[in-house]
């Protein structure tokens, strides 16, 4: 379904192809084409002043041929020559949906110079195939070049099922797949599971966390969602075999109005936090700026990164970059220390899958402690530099 021209009202006169941000109409001779890019945005119907341009009637029912959609398809996101550990995440997860509708797992790696081991190494987290698009336009991530190919394979191949990262590079490109092949998408879904029917059951937090809203997607296919990292567990299938399908897909799907004169790697704190294997967070209960020193004296000397509650960022004592929660990273290191925080369900969102949690306030009602492994009740200001003094001298 596209936008409807009146070749009528039509004047050519190139302001729609301009607005238009899927680059999906071109100009000829006597009046516009609209081609099969078009998402029904409705930007052009807006700009047109000549009245020539108009969306037709979405229906509501169910599309013709939901049955021919088959097959769960996890995006394998993949970045200078490595794969992000959420690729493997989904792939675990997509494991269990494939099993339970009996039906393949696929993983899509889109990129340039593809090595056999990073190929290799998604079947080993449960792939059955791997739809392999290699090709020098993909070697840097642009969102209509990748957006373009994904949704043309997803033309051919039709999954019924379609996962990926809710990173920057997920949250950037999968809307746009997901408007082009007109379906519905969750994001930074929580849970994943399948109904007897085939359909997704996209559990993710709603209403300011305060409840789990499980979404399905009845009429449309692929049914997709994002996930993000670090929420599902990674496992290995030892043994397990697939293959790999290489693919060409048409120059046109490479075409970009973004040329990459540079990749700078990111330098800054949220890389590392959602990387980092010890976290030691701070809240509100640390009063001032000045204080977050306490934090990240303790952070360094257990070799973690500094995190924060909403709380701690709002009052512009660091940058947002380091909070955690639902409206900051989700992370899950081995050991999460929550210094001053409350445990609203917005931070706790972020921070349960930690292995172990420490949490250390002054008031033993703080909500935190419900999901505590170990709960230190006490002044901030006198445990920490206590706990770091103790840290010190045990090390000599
Ligand atoms: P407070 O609630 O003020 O708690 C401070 C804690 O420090 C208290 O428990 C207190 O007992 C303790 N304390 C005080 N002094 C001391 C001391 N001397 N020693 C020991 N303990 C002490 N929050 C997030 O963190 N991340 C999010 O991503 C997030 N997203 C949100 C999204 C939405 C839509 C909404 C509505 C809210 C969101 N919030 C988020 C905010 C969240 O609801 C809380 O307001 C916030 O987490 C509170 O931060 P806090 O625990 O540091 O502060």
């Amino acid at each position: 379904m596209k936008a409807i021209v009146d070749r009528q009202k039509c004047t050519v006169c190139g302001v729609c192809t301009d607005v238009c941000p899927f680059g999906a109409i071109s100009l000829k001779e006597t009046c516009i084409e609209i081609s099969d890019e078009c998402t029904l945005c409705g930007m052009c119907v807006d700009t047109c002043e000549f009245g020539a341009l108009s969306l037709p009637e979405v229906g509501t029912g169910p599309a013709a041929d939901l049955a021919s959609y088959k097959g769960v398809w996890v995006f394998a996101e993949w970045r200078e020559g490595v794969i992000h550990k959420v690729g493997h995440e989904l792939l675990s997860a997509g494991r269990k949906l494939a099993d339970k509708r009996s039906v393949e797992l696929a993983a899509v790696l889109l990129g340039y110079q593809l090595d056999k081991t990073t190929i290799e190494e998604l079947i080993s987290y449960g792939a059955d195939v791997v739809y392999v698009v290699d090709h020098p336009e993909l070697a840097h991530f642009r969102d209509e070049a990748y957006a373009k190919a994904i949704v043309e394979l997803i033309r051919q191949k039709k999954p019924e099922i379609l996962l990926a990262g809710a990173t920057s590079m997920g949250r950037s490109f999968i809307p746009r797949v997901a408007a082009s092949v007109k379906t519905g998408l969750t994001a930074d879904c929580t849970e994943l599971d399948i109904s007897d029917e085939g359909l997704l059951l996209q559990t993710r937090p709603a209403f300011g966390g305060n409840v789990m809203a499980t979404i399905v997607c009845p009429n449309r296919r692929p049914q997709m969602a994002t996930v993000r990292p670090k929420v599902m567990k990674p496992e290995k299938k030892p043994g397990h075999h697939g293959r790999v399908e290489n693919l060409t897909l048409s120059e046109e799907c490479f075409k970009s109005r973004v040329e990459v004169l540079e990749v700078i790697p990111e330098q800054d704190q949220t890389a590392k936090l959602t990387e980092a294997d010890i976290i030691v967070s701070g809240g509100r209960g640390l009063r001032k700026s000045e204080n977050f020193a306490i934090v990240e004296e303790l952070a360094q000397l257990i070799k973690g990164a500094v995190g924060a509650s909403r709380g701690a960022v709002e009052e512009g004592w660091i940058a947002p970059s380091h909070q955690v929660g639902q409206t900051g990273r989700t992370v899950a290191p081995t050991l999460y220390m929550a210094v001053g925080i409350a445990g609203a369900i917005q931070h706790v969102v972020g921070m349960q899958g930690s292995k172990v949690i420490v949490a250390v306030n002054k008031d033993p009602q703080a909500p935190i402690f419900d999901v505590a492994t170990y709960g230190v009740v006490a002044d901030l200001f006198e445990f920490v530099p206590a706990f770091v003094q103790k840290i010190k001298q045990e090390r000599g």
